[in-house]
């Protein structure tokens, strides 16, 4: 736009104030392409069919003699109904897109909340299997006990007699070491039949045996046990991707 001075207009003579405004409206004109770049001052106020373009009455001459031709306001309101015309299927096509989005985001809810329910059925499980092999360790153990405790009660039997036959020998051997050295003849006379039968009979009664024999006991890991061993304990997963379209759009996962 032009400028108006300081001083106001009264101060300017009144052909610059006219040349001022009609700069400006040319201006405008230009920048809203309403006048003919070729031809200056001419509106272009017709549409040429075949170069698809505006132009002005001059352009006719040069350039669009055998050219169809319209008048730009008449032509317009044609062309903005074709455009009504040309994006009224996109109202349907948007709603199938919002639709498809939709689609996606409760499929993909769908899906995690089956993960975090797989996530609590392996985590149950898991929960049981510590459980069962608590239990189990807890048994193991157990019965390992019973085994330890009968077997120190048989070593303990067995040293007890053990202890009563040495304890029988060693009096023996004393008494008749005692006699034998340190008796009267007629002590050791008297005594001999007796001693010497009484010894016989302690070796026979007395006799060492191995008497104590612990059981042969051996762990075997479950992993022993089973054929063929186990991978793992809790279980194993099987992930099948599926090639699937999304409506509308291409949207193909792998
Ligand atoms: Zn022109
Ligand atoms: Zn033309």
């Amino acid at each position: 736009m032009f400028q108006i001075p300081q001083g106001g207009l009264k101060s300017l003579p009144l052909n610059f104030v006219l040349q001022n405004l009609i700069e400006a409206k040319d201006r405008t004109s230009k920048e809203t392409g309403t006048l003919c770049d070729k031809h200056s001052g001419k509106p272009l106020e017709l549409y040429c069919f075949e170069c698809k373009t505006n132009i002005c009455v001059k352009c006719i001459a040069v350039s669009h003699q055998q050219h169809k031709f319209e008048d730009v306001d008449n032509i317009s309101k044609d062309f903005a109904k074709q455009i009504q015309s040309d994006i009224e299927p996109f109202s349907y096509r948007i709603s199938q897109f919002r639709e498809s989005v939709r689609k996606v985001e409760m499929t993909k809810e769908k899906f995690l909340q089956t993960i975090e329910e797989m996530k609590n059925s392996v985590r149950q499980r898991g929960d049981e299997i510590k459980n069962l092999v608590d239990d189990h360790v807890a048994k193991l153990t157990e019965e390992l006990n019973e085994v330890k405790e009968r077997s120190v009660e048989e070593a303990e039997t067995c040293v007890e007699s053990i202890e009563v036959a040495l304890a029988a020998l060693e009096s023996f051997q004393a008494y008749s070491l005692d006699i034998a050295s340190k008796g009267s003849p007629c002590d050791i006379t008297l005594s001999f039949n007796k001693l010497h039968t009484r010894a016989e009979e302690l070796l026979k009664s007395h006799v060492i045996t191995d008497d104590y024999c612990p059981p042969d006991v051996q762990f075997l890991p479950t992993e022993k046990l089973m054929k063929g061993g186990l991978h793992n304990i809790v279980g194993g997963l099987i992930v099948q991707h599926l090639l699937y379209v999304v409506f509308l759009t291409n949207c193909v996962t792998h």
